[in-house]
């Protein structure tokens, strides 16, 4: 798993990334455990990745599994913006389970990072003291710990999208490959699957196109075993799933002549209603209110479950004319270069195609037609066909369906063909894709950015 080759095969358990390649006998004679973590703070939930790998005495590349998952009860880290302690407190049942997996001679040295992503980030645009404090927060209760606190930092989105990107290809070897002989053997082609990264508040895209990257401040630039990557990566901030359903409802409020009448909405199910406040959905940066009403003033939404008003809703969210005749570029004035290659689509994107049977893969035209079909399904359908899944989320599929393809197609360009080489997946090798597993690899050294001469593949 990962770059860890089976003994069966031949391969040795680790590759250390200078000197001579040993047998995995010997590696394991000379190995201590190693165990890190790092928490994703993301906008919507927390959860907590432990990892483990073998560290040489000398220092070497390790194997990165991942041993444990925990997700934290309750909402991500900047709901606790009018309670920071709070933040802190919310850690504890992981930080306890870790604590616990971990054994009690490897925990000094195993390092802890938080990272935030767009939910902090939209914080510290509102308020910058509550979103340090936050931070501080959940800062002073890691350290109550026994673990090697490494710090709680809101990461950029350029940084979310390619750890992203690392992750999937250290997961599936682009970088260096474990060969039918049992050596590791660097790639011939510096072929790499792109990323595409789906939160709640931000959505990822990381590839490496076949042309070169006009606008460098979309470029990202890795050395990794001696080989170069550029990257093209780009974080749309407000285009995470919530903060998209946020600015349909929004702009359907702003469409509507009365807020005392019940407001249609095409992307909920017929029979379903949603009362809730001016105030609860212009509560973000992402979407401005421009009318008159009092904040407090209810709203209420009606389901009309009409797939194609869905559709031209969800388009509505886009600013397609920033692009001008420009065609290297996707929406909101944003430069790509074509897309290229195949890509792993994960979090919510993975989630929501999930739900509506579509991964890994089917065809642009069963992918529209399976979206157009569940919008149409009635509430009480819904409920009994999917009895278990949260309300809040069910009513939203048919709008976050209709949401990733018209970003894939109509912002990133996707056609019918290209399509066909998006893998909606949550795993690769029974570790979860996410920018963690990146985020810790490139902290700790754990991918060289030398040429190993072992990688070569001269065996014992
Ligand atoms: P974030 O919290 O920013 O990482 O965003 C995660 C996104 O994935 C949010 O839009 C969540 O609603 C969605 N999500 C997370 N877990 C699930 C799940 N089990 N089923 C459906 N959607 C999910």
């Amino acid at each position: 798993r990962g770059l860890q080759g089976t003994s069966a095969q031949g391969c040795p358990l680790v590759c250390p990334p200078c000197g001579a390649l040993w047998s995995a006998h010997t590696v394991s004679l000379s190995l201590s455990p190693q165990y890190g973590m790092v928490f994703d703070a993301g906008s919507t939930h927390t959860a907590l990745f432990l990892y483990k790998w073998q560290e040489d005495k000398q220092n070497s590349t390790g194997l990165v599994t991942q041993v444990m998952v925990c997700d934290v009860d309750g909402p991500g880290i900047s709901s606790y913006a009018n309670n920071p302690p709070a933040a802190g407190q919310s850690l504890k049942v992981c930080l306890d389970t870790a604590a616990a997996a971990v054994p009690r001679e490897n925990q000094r040295e195993a390092p802890v990072y938080l990272g935030a992503t767009a939910g902090m980030r939209l914080l510290n645009i509102t308020s910058p003291s509550q979103s340090d404090q936050v931070l501080a927060e959940v800062a002073k209760f890691i350290q109550l710990y026994p673990f090697d606190f490494r710090g709680a930092r809101i990461i950029s989105g350029d940084e979310e999208g390619a750890y992203g990107w690392v992750t999937i290809n250290y997961l599936l070897q682009s970088f260096i490959k474990c060969t039918f002989e049992g050596k590791w053997k660097l790639p011939t082609s510096a072929k790499t699957l792109g990323a595409m990264d789906l939160g709640g508040a931000s959505t990822q895209l990381t590839f490496t196109p076949a042309v070169p990257i006009k606008d460098k401040n979309y470029e990202s630039n890795f050395t990794l075993y001696g080989n170069k990557y550029n990257v093209y990566t780009h974080s749309y901030l407000c285009y995470g799933k919530e903060q998209a359903m946020k600015k349909v409802q929004a702009n359907l409020i702003q469409q509507s002549s009365s807020l005392s009448n019940p407001i249609d909405h095409p992307c909920y199910p017929t029979g379903y209603q949603l009362n809730t406040t001016l105030g609860a959905i212009f509560n973000s940066p992402c979407v401005s209110y421009s009318g008159s009403a009092n904040l407090n003033t209810l709203v209420n939404f009606t389901g009309t479950g009409n797939a194609s008003k869905c559709q031209e809703i969800i388009r509505g969210i886009f600013n397609f004319t920033a692009c001008g005749s420009k065609t290297d570029c996707t929406f909101d004035g944003v430069y790509q270069p074509p897309i290229s290659g195949s890509f792993f689509a994960f979090s919510a994107f993975f989630y929501t195609f999930d739900i509506l049977k579509l991964t890994p893969k089917a065809s642009l035209s069963v992918t529209l037609d399976t979206i157009s079909k569940f919008c149409q399904k009635p509430w009480t359908q819904l409920k009994a066909e999917y009895p278990t899944e949260k309300e809040d989320r069910l009513r939203d599929y048919c709008a976050s369906g209709y949401y990733i393809t018209t970003l894939l197609v109509d912002g990133y360009k996707f056609n019918s063909t290209s399509w066909d080489n998006i893998q909606f997946q949550k795993k690769a090798d029974d570790m979860d894709i996410g920018w963690t597993l990146g985020y810790m690899l490139n902290l700790t050294n754990l991918i060289p950015s030398t040429s190993p001469g072992l990688v070569r593949g001269q065996g014992p």
